[in-house]
């Protein structure tokens, strides 16, 4: 089976079209979303649709929640607060019936899945630190764990002998690290911080145990275009083609 993972839209249609439109020609049997389809991005309803449409396993992210009101922006960057209000005004009724329907976590073929951390998914921890990694490997028990939520595509191996290391390298062979377990950010679609901006999403293939990235390119003046004719900070419209 081939499963594509994407994460962090952040309702960016123009970059979502573009992903999904790439992953129509990688022979992918499932698609599975791992939360922050909206915020940022000012076509949240669209990308819900697509979502909905196209990933029968979606998880909530810490935006998602934030634009239903399960989650209070106190904790959120004045950015992000003004882009969630416009989110919370602008989203029709059943895009936040289906937000507000997520799961914050779930289990697929050897896969534990979150958007933000495994140890209390709910408290949208961050991964930044191997220190950080190597706690949150306690808290699932799958070979392999995949979030979102940093934006920032990373492969963390905690090998047979403990020693937890990042993978340098954008795939990996299962084979290749036998005994070893993983950790992976599988990156951001709508808002890459990781100086590449391109859209980012991740394929796992359980036959050849292997895990790839992949980055798409996108028409990112359209989405800034759209952006600015809604007023979004000028910062949240800068940072994509910075990719940070
Ligand atoms: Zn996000």
């Amino acid at each position: 089976m081939r499963i594509a993972f994407i994460s962090d839209i952040h309702a960016n249609l123009e970059a979502l079209e573009a992903v999904l439109e790439d992953i129509e020609q990688q022979q992918i049997d499932e698609i599975v979303c791992l939360g922050d389809i909206v915020g940022y991005g000012v076509n949240p309803n669209e990308c819900v649709d697509l979502v909905r449409k196209q990933c029968p396993t979606t998880l909530l992210g810490n935006h998602d929640a934030a634009a239903v009101e399960l989650l209070s922006t106190q904790h959120f960057n004045i950015h992000a607060k003004i882009a969630i209000e416009w989110t919370t005004q602008n989203l029709r009724k059943e895009s936040k019936h289906f937000l507000t329907s997520l799961p914050l976590k779930a289990t697929k073929e050897q896969l534990t899945l979150v958007h933000a951390t495994p140890y209390e998914p709910n408290m949208w921890y961050y991964i930044t630190s191997l220190e950080e990694a190597a706690f949150n490997f306690q808290f699932f028990d799958t070979p392999v764990c995949l979030v979102g939520h940093t934006h920032i595509p990373i492969i963390i191996v905690l090998d047979s002998e403990k020693e937890l290391y990042v993978h340098q390298n954008t795939s990996i062979a299962l084979d290749s690290i036998e005994g070893s377990r993983l950790l992976i950010n599988v990156g951001s679609v709508g808002q890459p911080r990781d100086r590449n901006p391109k859209s980012c999403y991740g394929i796992f293939d359980s036959e050849q145990g292997l895990f790839s990235y992949r980055r798409v390119a996108y028409n990112i003046q359209k989405t800034q275009a759209k952006m600015k004719k809604c007023k979004m900070p000028e910062f949240l419209l800068s940072r994509l083609e910075d990719g940070r």
